[in-house]
């Protein structure tokens, strides 16, 4: 499942080829994703413009000509296929959407579990849309901050894993990257959020931006159902320390028979990778 690495490396792969082409095509094979489709986005996006991209938690803002903006979600299986002007195209399942340029690019959003999804909104109000609403800060921010995570904790009994799960403490965060970012920091995702402050929440915040500048810099990560977006199999293959990795022992730790090396156990009906030894 894509995560906010994935989802700035599919952005960035999408800013670099479609910034400033006009969209000539839009072909929408498959409403029902998600959510609906917006009636009638071809005729909202037909000549016009792609003025550029951003991105909030694991949503990509495309921003169009005359004050809409595309937003696209990924989901659990969500993808992106690109292809270059002359390229020979093969059909695939479950490519729900298509947009083609004025100079031949083409852009396929596929998605065999339709998580995903497209929607049209107004850029000025881009903020208050229903999915954006109530995403906490992005955490490669500078305004992610120990305090401000801290604060989002306070009185949450809940654990430190489901606190991070949760979309409003801090945006884009998904169960490979919260394990990650948890291992690095040394803390367990059992223990209970509120806990987690100061000179411990200092020690999240740097692991985080840390787990997450190195996954976005390799390139996102690669899973089962996800490609990256110049359409590349295989681009890259992402380290993990600890996801997947049950019973290895981890890079901090002897291993057998001195460690039972790393532990997977469901926790909110996701498995959580950690090490029972040092993660605390
Ligand atoms: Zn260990």
């Amino acid at each position: 499942m894509p995560e906010l690495p994935e989802v700035e490396t599919v952005m960035r792969g999408l800013a670099a080829r479609l910034e400033g082409e006009r969209i000539a095509r839009v072909a929408v094979n498959r409403a029902d994703l998600r959510w609906t489709l917006p009636p009638g986005l071809d005729r909202a996006l037909v000549g016009r413009r792609v003025l550029g991209f951003a991105r909030r938690g694991k949503y990509i803002l495309m921003r169009i000509e005359g004050g809409r903006t595309l937003l696209w979600h990924l989901g659990m299986s969500g993808r992106v296929r690109l292809a270059a002007p002359g390229e020979r195209v093969e059909p695939v399942p479950h490519e729900h959407v298509v947009i083609e340029t004025g100079s031949g690019w083409r852009v396929g959003f596929v998605d065999p579990r339709r998580f995903g999804g497209l929607d049209l909104i107004e850029t000025d109000s881009e903020a208050a849309h229903p999915r954006l609403a109530r995403l906490g800060p992005e955490p490669l921010d500078d305004a992610f901050t120990p305090a401000v995570l801290s604060a989002a904790l306070k009185g949450r009994r809940t654990s430190i894993k489901a606190a991070l799960m949760d979309q409003a403490t801090v945006a884009g965060l998904g169960n490979i990257y919260v394990c990650e970012a948890l291992f690095r920091a040394g803390i367990s995702p059992r223990r209970s959020a509120h806990t987690v402050a100061g000179a411990r929440a200092a020690r999240l915040v740097a692991a985080i931006k840390a787990t997450l500048a190195e996954a976005i810099a390799a390139g996102g990560s690669s899973l089962r159902d996800w490609r990256q977006a110049n359409g590349e199999l295989g681009y890259f293959q992402h380290a993990w320390k600890v996801y997947g990795r049950a019973g290895e022992p981890c890079e901090r730790c002897p291993g057998p028979p001195r460690c039972r090396g790393i532990k997977v156990e469901v926790q909110g009906a996701r498995s959580t990778f950690y090490c029972p030894r040092t993660q605390r």
